[in-house]
């Protein structure tokens, strides 16, 4: 269960195991690869016992776009229990966020994005770029329709590459963009008030999640804790 996962409203986390993707800061290296095969059912009983404490799913890894059809069964399933649905995607299996969208199985999407466009295929070392592409086009149509509520750009800052966030909101169509404290080993994370420097500088309102302060809603004037939150 988790009340980080989806601000605002308490949700049950179900963590796929696999990401063709190899963060080196990921928060779940353990589960980028290895097996641990369960049937669909028995994660709809563990969903369906937090039913009680929560408003809805959020199905994140891993990848958990790159397991298409138990994802179908798996949102299906939630729906039917009466949750708001919620991915955190690297995007790279756009053919299930199509699917999805187009069963109308999911509420929320959050889609991270880890450089410009120029430097993806490089940055991820495979050629992911074209079906991550796809992916923000087809959230930001489903979006822009209504067909999807809640739809956000996810952009992890670490100290020393400060500068990709302004080249990746250029490239964006106003998309809510949420700039996110990445941790990895020895080097110091970003301070909330290096993050709004950086949030100043794209000249736009943005959203900056950090361990210290969860998340607030900053537009370089003023900041807004979202209610409930640390
Ligand atoms: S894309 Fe996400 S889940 Fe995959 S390795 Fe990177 S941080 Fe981890």
């Amino acid at each position: 269960m988790s009340t980080v996962d989806w601000f605002g409203c308490a949700v049950c986390t179900v963590f796929l195991r696999g990401c063709p993707v190899r963060c080196t800061y990921c928060h779940n290296r353990e589960i980028q690869d290895g097996e641990d095969y369960r049937e669909v059912e028995e994660v709809v009983e563990m969903i369906r016992s937090s039913r009680m404490l929560v408003s809805g799913v959020v199905f994140s890894g891993g990848e958990p776009t790159q397991q298409k059809e138990p994802l179908l069964m798996l949102t299906a399933a939630s729906r039917e229990m009466g949750l708001k649905v919620g991915i955190q995607t690297n995007g790279v299996f756009p053919e299930t966020l199509e699917a999805l969208l187009h069963e109308g199985l999911i509420d929320r999407v959050a889609l991270d994005l880890k450089a410009r466009w120029e430097r993806y295929d490089n940055l991820l070392k495979k050629k992911f770029t074209r079906n991550i592409r796809r992916s923000l086009t087809l959230c930001r149509t489903a979006y822009q329709e209504r067909a999807l509520q809640e739809f956000e750009i996810v952009v992890t800052l670490f100290r020393g590459y400060e500068d990709e966030v302004k080249y990746i909101a250029g490239e964006l169509e106003g998309e809510t963009i949420v700039l996110q404290q990445g941790v990895e080993g020895t080097l110091p994370p970003l301070t909330s008030a290096e993050m709004r420097q950086i949030a100043d500088r794209l000249g736009r309102e943005v959203k900056i999640r950090t361990r210290e302060e969860g998340e607030v809603v900053y537009d370089g004037r003023r900041d807004r804790r979202i209610p409930g939150k640390r």
